[in-house]
Order: structure tokens, then sequence, then C-alpha cells
């Protein structure tokens, strides 16, 4: 196969991983700087043009786009969706899980588990805010936050004003949230690809510390976990539209709660707590998917009717 890789910095343990998976099962593989990609929309030949060259036609293309470059990267991707090649991750599916609070709505709305939630952009009545979501402790984040940056415990309700105050004179969005306490600052990432959940680890905040960030300080250990909490991260994942996925838990009193989907999850952490080849899962996957729509293509009486 010929697989580009979406990512900024060849030097990543991430995209390292997955150039040596790639190669290792005899496949080409590319790594591409999204922001450096120009493109020709046009209807009948689109195209990708990079450093002069026009690129040749790849089999797939694993996005690994980061945050801040989401609607540049998204429309590279988009590009290459519309020349055909298969995507690891779906340019729309990555769009949908880089905004919270569409995740949080799309999530709620297939009765997935959440902390209890509420979001505002320029509350009149920020008592009412505190009320409605069940009153302090609370977990205030701002919405453009990542690593843990942003994310604030109010344990008492005038903390929570205050906070909240100063965070609406940013202008930004804000997300209120139920503090999960019996979490104890650890929460736990399961790394889905397809429908399941290939590995799993707890991450835990160093002493004091309610954020189990790894930048933050946090540290890494294999976690069993439960059927319900398997289940859950599958269709959290799912509902995204997202084959591969790194779904965040926290342990509730009520059961697992979903705190985020991320479309582009590290390798490092997991892969180091779990022992696990996860980017040679990801390329079997891609594999996987290819040798299916090869079939369907070549013999569409067999897959007709599946929807
Ligand atoms: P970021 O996306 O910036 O990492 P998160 O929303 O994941 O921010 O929050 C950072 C960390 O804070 C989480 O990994 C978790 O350990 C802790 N945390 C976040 N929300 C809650 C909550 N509602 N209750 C308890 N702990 C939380």
């Amino acid at each position: 196969m010929k697989i580009a890789l979406l990512s900024r910095n060849p030097k990543l343990y991430s995209t390292q991983r997955l150039v040596e998976a790639a190669q290792e099962r005899g496949h080409e593989i590319r790594v591409l700087d999204a922001l450096r990609c120009y493109m020709n929309i046009t209807m009948n030949r689109p195209s990708v043009h990079y450093r002069g060259e026009e690129l040749a036609l790849f089999d797939a293309v694993i996005p690994r786009i980061g945050a801040s470059v989401t609607y540049y990267g998204t429309a590279v991707l988009r590009q290459f969706e519309m020349m055909g090649t298969f995507p690891l991750n779906e340019s729309v599916a990555i769009t949908r899980s880089r905004d919270k609070l569409r995740s949080l709505q799309l999530l709620s709305r297939k009765g997935l588990g959440l902390p209890v939630t509420g979001f505002a952009h320029k509350p009149d009545d920020v008592e009412d805010l505190i009320k409605m979501v069940g009153g302090a402790p609370l977990v205030i984040k701002l919405l453009e936050g990542t690593q843990g940056i942003g994310v604030v415990l109010a344990e008492t309700p005038q903390a929570a004003e205050s906070v909240i105050e100063a965070f609406m004179g940013l202008k930004t969005n804000i997300l209120v949230q139920e503090f999960i306490k019996e979490a104890g600052g650890s929460d736990i990432r399961c790394f889905v690809i397809g429908e399941k959940v290939v590995a799993s680890m707890k991450r835990q905040g160093k002493e004091g510390e309610f954020r189990s960030n790894l930048h933050r300080g946090g540290t890494a250990s294999l976690v069993r976990i439960s059927p319900e909490e398997r289940s859950t991260a599958v269709r959290a994942a799912k509902t995204m539209g997202l084959n591969v996925a790194g779904v965040d838990l926290l342990r509730s009193n009520h059961g697992p709660v979903v705190m985020e989907v991320n479309s582009s999850p590290g390798l490092e952490g997991i892969e180091r707590a779990t022992g696990k080849d996860i980017a040679g899962m990801q390329i079997q996957f891609i594999e996987k998917r290819l040798e299916e729509l090869h079939t369907s293509r070549s013999n569409p009486s067999k897959t007709r009717g599946r929807g």
C-alpha cells in the first residue's frame, strides 16, 4: 500500500512509530506536513501538491492533525478523500470531535454517561448557572484549553462564581461541570480501533492534583477496564464516527462518564504503559478495511443490502 501520514513533525514518537509499523509490513509511507500541502479543487481531477510536486495517488491517509491546525488540516484530508484515498479517520469525524460542545451534545443524545455539564458564553445569572449543574465543587473549563491548561477546580460557590466571571472576561465559551471527586485525580484512556478497545491505561495526577494529564506530571499505569467501560468507549468513538480514538473516561459513582474523545490520540504513553504495538494495529486496520473495500468493489452483489 501507499500511505500518506499527515503530521507536522516527523520526529514525534507517534509519527515515527506509524512509519516504522507501515514499513515493517512492507508498505510505502510518506510523512506530509498538511500546512505545506496546496490543492486544486476541481470537479474532475482534484489534486494535492507538495513542494512543487503533484502527489501521486495514495491508498490510505493517516491524519494526525493538531488542534491548532484543525481547519486547514481537515481541508487537506478532505481533498485526499475527494481523490478516493481511504482516511483512517474521516475529516468530518475529526471536525465533529474537535468541537467540545457538539461532541458532548452528540454523546448525551446517544445516552452515554457524561458528567453533569453546563455551557455558557455570557450568562447574566452566574448563580443560576452554578445551581443548574448541581452547585460547587465544580470544574470550570475554557473550551479552547488543551493538556489541562484552563481547567480549574472551584471548591465553593464563591470560588466558582469568581472563576466563571474571570473566564467571561476573556469572551470565550466556558464549560461548567460536576466535579467527579471519586475519580481521585485519575482518568482512564481507552484506545479504540474499529469497534474494539485495544489498550487502556490509567493516568494518575501527581499528589494533590485533580488533573491527570501526563503533561502536568501525571503517571500512566496498566488498568483492567470493566465491560461497561469498554462498551462506553466503543460507543463514544462510534458516535463521533472515528475509527481510531482515545476515549477518556472518569470512574464516577454513577458508572463511567466520558470526558473527551480524541481523534489523534498519542501513542507514546499508551504503548509504553501497555507494551502493545498500537501503531501496527492501526496499519492492520487499514489493510483490512482496504481489502474489504476492494472485495465489495469487485463483487458488489455479495455486499449489496448490507447498508
Ligand atoms: P484537557 O482537554 O485540557 O486535557 P480535560 O477536560 O481532559 O482537559 O481535563 C484535564 C484533567 O482534569 C482530566 O484528565 C481529569 O483528570 C481532570 N478532570 C477534568 N474534568 C473533570 C471532572 N469533571 N471531574 C474530575 N476531574 C476532572
